[in-house]
């Protein structure tokens, strides 16, 4: 008899939540940022900076999103990242708010706001894409050593 609980995918299971609940289970400025696609302060959060060796998960949701693999020292006082985990881990929105056109990204499986993409800004990576991301949306879990 298999007895082995079926764990869902958290990159492929879709995270359903009321508004009511997500106030519930985030504090204040994780809200803000994640539910209402806020930004935090350039230079204020945990892992601008951060160079551990580990992968980043959504704050909201805890699918895998970014690894230190592929972070970068862009200097723009985020969270940078030349590229997601897999482009299946996130979504692309257009915003034109601010007077911009720039392209939002979101967690896949639970629609929280992560931060922008910005492309060919000359940046020495393999993609010249700039993944900003807020790092209040990101939970960075260490790699075991
Ligand atoms: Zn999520």
């Amino acid at each position: 008899m298999d007895t082995t609980p079926s764990t869902p995918d958290p990159a492929t299971t879709k995270v359903r939540k009321t508004d009511e609940e997500w106030r519930e289970t985030l504090t204040p400025e994780e809200y803000r940022v994640l539910r209402q696609a806020g930004t935090e302060r350039a230079y204020t959060g945990e892992y601008w900076d951060s160079h551990v060796k580990g992968s980043y998960r959504c704050r909201a949701c805890g699918a895998e999103l970014f690894t230190s693999e592929e972070k970068f020292d862009s200097h723009c006082g985020w969270p940078s990242f030349w590229a997601p985990l897999a482009e299946d881990r996130v979504v692309y929105l257009h915003d034109r708010s601010l007077g911009m056109e720039r392209v939002e990204v979101r967690c896949a499986a639970c629609d929280s706001h992560l931060g922008h993409v910005f492309e060919g800004e000359g940046y020495d990576t393999p993609t010249d894409q700039r993944y900003c991301i807020n790092s209040i949306s990101l939970t960075l879990v260490p790699e075991a050593d």
